[in-house]
């Protein structure tokens, strides 16, 4: 019995030493070397053997007694590592765990690109192709070949961005067209999105913007599948109570050709600030393609005609969204950009 005693005291002492440096490694230790298979507990209950039968009982009730206090003791340390653990990771004293986490900002579709998707869904719905070009153009797919000659006021310096005499940075679309054209036979049904650049910036007008052009090339091709194309995608983008007018324009590119505007949906056509008064407001120019335009690209204009039309993305955003400066498009303003 003084051997039970004696590994009890020992025990108690380990113990105690273990809990003034905790860690789990020394909880371990201590388990193995009291309660492992050739622990000092399981060595008393081995000894049993030796003892007289009468003592038995009485011995082994003891040696219980002792294992189910060891195991209770290191138990109880084994929660007290944990506990100190936790306190720990939680104790900085910048650290809060009961105030609640930050919001992670999310992000939500440009009104731009909104628009964007919106056009491109709407036309390849309807069988057109998209096409990307290039925006730096050399003067022939940007001037020259859209029948806009060297003296057109469209070339001036004021206007345009030069890289050199005869590298520009693209003023519309349609140099896609030339492209397209050269390189492929009719029928053809494309729209070609893209930014072009303007030397021009105020409230209304943006250096860099975006446009998207849509061209129709095949047999039997008229204006009027030109204005019906539109009118649906009119009503599309703007509801279906709005009007479409079509007023005589020129573009080099098209004949005839034709400005487009869209009833103010913001004054039902009544006139207000934003339409300056006039019930009306502009979305972009479209026409015939000139035949001068097929020749210089490669098609038979006996054989083929087609249409043309394009708008700037900037300006249909701001329409439908009743947006007053163009910057606003651009600006990276968070309390601007969440509205949509
Ligand atoms: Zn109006």
């Amino acid at each position: 019995m003084s051997s039970i005693e004696h590994i009890q005291k020992e025990f108690e002492e380990a113990v105690e030493k273990v809990r003034k440096s905790l860690s789990s490694e020394s909880i371990q230790t201590l388990k193995v070397k009291y309660l492992g298979k050739k622990g000092k507990i399981s060595g008393l209950m081995r000894s049993m053997g030796s003892i007289s039968p009468e003592e038995r009982p009485v011995f082994g009730k003891a040696i219980n007694k002792l294992r189910d206090l060891a195991n209770d003791s290191l138990q109880n340390i084994q929660d007290l590592l944990q506990h100190q653990e936790i306190e720990k990771s939680t104790s900085y004293s910048s650290l809060d765990p009961s105030l609640p986490g930050h919001r992670i900002p999310t992000g939500a579709i440009h009104p731009l690109n909104r628009v964007k998707e919106d056009i491109f869904s709407f036309f390849t719905g309807l069988g057109f192709e998209i096409e990307r070009g290039r925006e730096i153009e050399t003067d022939w797919y940007n001037f020259e070949a859209l029948n806009i000659p060297p003296e057109h006021p469209a070339r001036d310096m004021q206007d345009t961005f030069y890289i050199d005499d005869k590298v520009v940075l693209r003023t519309q679309t349609s140099n896609n067209q030339i492209h397209v054209m050269e390189s492929r036979k009719p029928p053809l049904r494309i729209i070609a999105p893209g930014f072009v650049y303007r030397a021009d910036s105020d409230a209304s007008h943006a250096p860099m913007f975006q446009q998207v052009e849509g061209l129709v090339v095949d047999k039997d091709i008229s204006f009027a599948q030109l204005k019906g194309t539109l009118y649906i995608w009119v009503r599309h983008m703007f509801g279906f109570d709005v009007k479409l007018r079509f007023r005589p324009s020129f573009f080099p590119f098209t004949e005839p050709s034709a400005e487009m505007d869209v009833s103010c949906s913001l004054c039902k056509g009544k006139g207000c600030r934003v339409c300056s008064q006039t019930g009306w407001l502009e979305i972009g120019g479209c026409g015939c393609v000139d035949p001068n335009v097929f020749q210089k690209a490669g098609i038979d204009a006996e054989e083929y005609t087609g249409f043309a039309f394009g708008f700037g993305i900037d300006r249909i955003t701001m329409i439908k969204y009743g947006i007053p400066e163009i910057g606003l498009l651009t600006a990276n303003d968070n309390r601007f950009l969440r509205q949509f």
